[in-house]
């Protein structure tokens, strides 16, 4: 089927009319971004539906991409034809021909926002629903849960066919929760608690510290490709290099080491702080889940979250990892997480790391180090770049390792 334009359905959506206006501005943007590679596309964001005529452009790669957009509860594929009885009758009937081999049962649902068109919302459906089922056997109306519903949408500019509903991304459009940094290292859990953050519509901003010589720039690298992979879901994303190496040296050299990891963390977080002030971020959201590891205990975190009252959000928190896994399977940023490319945390990590570590014990050993200028130099070596989804930052070399491992 050549479809005409692709009638987008929003998600949760709050009715208070500012909210409303700021949901729709952001999808329409997010919808745009999205879609910038098709030039011949025209998207008009309405007050209950989002339109976007195709011109002629390929709709199964239109779908693919929006599929991705948050904010969008469903859309459909669908046919313009001229206001015209006979040719509504002929094309609604070929479209359901076209689905008989799957459906038994179906329904007609109409819309009519031209009120001047010879017939109303129920003439439509029973005429509609009469003549397939004349023209078809076996196939028979039902009203609830059919196989297939075909929309019927009576507009000004002509009458829209469609008879599939694709399920969107669901959430909110990213940008309407305001701004935050993820803590993105180069693992499973960060990435999956960077999509589940945009999910509810907030924009992130990468957070990545790293230790060279002790991490190689493959494992930077994987954190970079690991944002190209989550960028779809927004457009482009910012990556903060945060060079880290001169802190966890000193660290390791002042630090017992049952508190090496506690420290460290606490570093991390107060820079991911500053940042976040520095940026007009709101929050920092991390890939902590309750128990994984020894740093990831309630202990521990009472520890580290002690330097910061900027709200920390755990999206995984209270997951199993084979639940994390699921999800990082599923928006594919699993295969990457697994490369066994060595990040900064598991070069200096102690091999018995406290996992109840005591706040004060936590405070006193951090105090012996000259922490604000530690943090100075390393914010000032700090590297930010944008990345887009089609960035490529590993050869196919580095990303098929796992197969002759
Ligand atoms: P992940 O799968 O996200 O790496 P993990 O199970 O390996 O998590 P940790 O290494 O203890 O757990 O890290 C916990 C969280 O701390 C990470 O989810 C991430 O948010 C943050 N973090 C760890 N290392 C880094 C890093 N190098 N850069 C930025 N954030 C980091
Ligand atoms: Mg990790």
């Amino acid at each position: 089927m050549k479809y005409t334009e692709i009638t987008v359905r929003y998600g949760e959506l709050s009715t208070k009319g500012k909210n409303r206006r700021e949901f729709i501005g952001r999808l329409n943007g997010n919808v745009t971004k999205a879609l910038a590679a098709f030039p011949d596309l025209h998207i008009y964001p309405k007050r209950d539906r989002m339109h976007i005529a195709l011109n002629g452009t390929d709709s199964d790669a239109v779908i693919e991409k929006l599929s991705m957009v948050f904010g969008i509860q469903n859309f459909s594929p669908s046919l313009k034809i001229a206001k015209d009885v006979e040719t509504l009758k002929q094309t609604a009937l070929e479209m359901m021909q076209e689905l008989v081999p799957v459906a038994k049962t179906f329904k007609i649902d109409t819309r009519r926002s031209d009120h001047e068109f010879e017939l109303d919302t129920n003439q439509i459906n029973l005429l509609l629903g009469d003549y397939i089922y004349d023209h078809i056997p076996g196939l028979t109306a039902k009203m609830k849960h059919p196989d297939v519903t075909l929309r019927v949408e009576v507009r000004r500019d002509g009458i829209y066919l469609s008879s599939q509903t694709i399920k969107g991304a669901g959430g909110l459009p990213v940008g309407t929760a305001g701004k935050a940094m993820l803590m993105l290292s180069g693992g499973i859990d960060s990435p999956v608690a960077g999509y589940l953050a945009m999910k509810r519509g907030v924009e992130i901003e990468m957070v990545h510290f790293f230790s060279p010589p002790y991490t190689s720039e493959r494992a930077l690298a994987k954190a970079k490709q690991l944002t190209a992979k989550l960028a779809p879901y927004c457009g482009t994303i910012k990556f903060i290099e945060v060079p880290f190496t001169e802190i966890q040296e000193e660290v390791k050299r002042t630090v017992p080491e049952g508190y090496l990891m506690t420290v460290q963390r606490r570093f991390m977080l107060r820079l991911a702080v500053k940042l976040a002030e520095q940026r007009q971020g709101l929050a920092i959201f991390n890939g902590e889940s309750v128990g994984q590891v020894a740093s990831q205990t309630l202990e521990s975190m009472v520890a580290i979250n002690d330097v910061t009252s900027m709200p920390i959000i755990r999206p995984v928190a209270t997951m199993d990892k084979t639940e994390i896994i699921s999800i990082a399977e599923k928006i594919d940023t699993f295969d990457l997480s697994i490369l066994p490319f060595e990040d900064c945390c598991t070069i200096f990590a102690p091999p018995r790391p406290k996992t109840k570590p005591n706040l004060e014990k936590a405070r006193f050993y951090e105090s012996q180090l000259d922490g604000e200028a530690l943090m100075a130099r390393s914010l000032a070596g700090v590297k930010v770049t944008e990345i887009r989804s089609h960035d490529e930052f590993l050869t196919t070399d580095q990303i098929d390792i796992q197969s002759v491992l």
